[in-house]
């Protein structure tokens, strides 16, 4: 199956082709270690897992290399360090780690590469000498900066003519530029900030170059497919596409299609600071499972914008409660099949979606759908009881491209219920059933009441079947 993608660049859909099958690259800007990542930066993280999910289920899971950096040196990270009195490296592993283990709870795969800038400072260096040498940057009061006039294609990406950005430009901030739309290679360093040797003194890179030359040493030039929010097309990655292109010998171009994920707002906000309107996903992974969060991320398409609501959220949960309820009451059937057969198929509706463009709302759908479905068709008995291990295999398989159903059903909705207490709602639950047997509806009220105040939110399922879970 064809996988169709927007590609920026050529302002539409069109049809994904590698370079190299057997070596498919996929590189997206990763994030500033400064602070916790809020669910703004969690999005092309989970957006962009689809894709490599998808693409390894095309190609082959060696045969796709997906590589997202940590920007580990930056003006956020040194006021960070400052405020601590610690070295920056102290600051970025830190927010490293946390940002890992808060994509894994979101069910994002570890990239193959995570090359981290401080660790490429000499490619970089050299990767500006080159583009000094051939007349692409200048030196100016210490800085280098790159010559725009110097690559015709600038611009290209984002759609602006040279003469526009040179309109817009307020004179006073770019004196010592040939042209404002110049951009910073490489900076000295103040006193404090962190410094490299160059050959223009001690100094730091500029944030474009340190993709740039990330992508040329781990991944190489061109790169299959490069993503990233949507506020990166200008000026990061079009600033990314003029050194890479001018510094690398020949046509062989920068990257070869361009994804830019919607921004997301918080209850229709701009997510800010200085507003105190943050969402942070460590805070949110307290109150929800990480997959709900990864659900409701997913719930619209990547290019669109995405509200994040209290409501967008409850209703997730929701739906993946059916889809875990609907998967107990399928293995329950067919308590045999508890490792269901990873070499099934999946949904080919939802596998159709995600090669549309990655159209995940369709897929949640179809795959919400088809869960019903076999509930149902298993209820009614036009699926036979010996096909029931074979439907789950196929729900099993289909989460796992969306990145979802990978925690035990039980665990799923008791949390973490110690065996005392999960004994004890059993009990309750197990109690109520008779009272209602018995058409005792008061006592059937009174044990609800007192599952209740045990924190305990009992799901009815069909057929008089009940599950239950811990609220948040
Ligand atoms: P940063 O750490 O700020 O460099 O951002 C890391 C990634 O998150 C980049 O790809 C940004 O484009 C993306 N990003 C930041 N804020 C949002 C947002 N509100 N919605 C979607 N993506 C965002
Ligand atoms: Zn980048």
């Amino acid at each position: 199956m064809t996988l169709h993608i927007h590609d920026t660049l050529r302002r539409g859909k069109v049809t994904f082709t590698p370079l190299d099958p057997s070596r498919v690259t996929l590189y997206v800007c990763g994030p500033t270690v400064y602070s916790y990542a809020h669910i703004g930066n969690a999005r092309p993280a989970v957006v962009f897992d689809v894709l490599f999910r998808l693409l390894r289920r095309a190609y082959g899971g060696e045969e796709v290399i997906y590589a997202r950096n940590i920007t580990d040196v930056d003006d956020k990270i040194a006021a960070a360090a400052e405020r601590e009195g610690v070295d920056i490296s102290v600051i970025a592993s830190r927010f490293a780690e946390v940002y890992e283990a808060d994509m894994a709870a979101l069910g994002v795969l570890k990239p193959t590469l995570e090359p981290r800038a401080t660790a490429h400072v000499p490619q970089m260096i050299e990767m500006i000498v080159t583009l000094v040498k051939r007349g692409h940057a200048y030196v100016a009061e210490g800085d280098v900066l790159f010559d725009v006039s110097s690559f015709p294609a600038y611009g290209a990406l984002s759609g602006r003519s040279l003469e526009d950005m040179q309109a817009g430009a307020r004179v006073d901030v770019v004196a010592h530029k040939r042209s404002p739309a110049d951009f910073t290679l490489w900076k000295p360093s103040k006193p404090g900030e962190p410094a490299w040797a160059s050959p223009w003194g001690p100094g730091r890179p500029g944030w474009h170059i340190e993709c740039s030359a990330m992508i040329e040493a781990e991944l190489g030039f061109p790169v299959d497919i490069h993503g990233g929010g949507h506020d990166l097309i200008f000026p990061h990655h079009e600033n990314e596409i003029a050194q890479g292109v001018c510094a690398a010998d020949g046509e062989a171009g920068y990257a070869r299609y361009w994804m830019h994920n919607g921004f997301l707002t918080l209850e229709a906000e701009k997510m800010s600071k200085s507003l105190g309107n943050v969402l942070l996903v460590h805070d949110l992974l307290k109150q929800v499972p990480g997959e709900v969060v990864r659900w409701a991320l997913l719930s619209a398409h990547y290019r669109a914008p995405l509200d994040w609501t209290g409501e967008l959220l409850e209703q997730s949960r929701r739906t993946l409660d059916r889809i875990y309820d609907a998967l107990r009451f399928l293995s329950e059937l067919d308590p045999a099949e508890t490792s269901a057969s990873l070499d099934a198929e999946p949904h080919e509706g939802v596998l159709q979606a995600l090669n549309d463009d990655l159209n995940t709302p369709l897929a949640l759908s179809y795959f919400g759908n088809y869960v019903k479905d076999v509930r149902l068709n298993v209820q009614n008995s036009s699926i036979a009881r010996e096909n029931v291990a074979e439907a789950i295999a196929k729900i099993v398989v289909t989460g796992r491209l969306l990145g979802v159903l990978q925690t035990d059903v039980e665990t799923w909705f008791k949390g973490n219920a110690d065996a005392d207490l999960s004994a004890r709602v059993e009990a309750l639950i197990a109690s109520r059933a008779e009272a209602r047997k018995a058409k005792d509806w008061a006592e059937a009220d009174r044990i609800r009441g007192e599952l209740g105040a045990l924190n305990v939110e009992v799901l009815d399922g069909p057929g008089g079947a009940a599950s239950w879970r811990l609220k948040a």
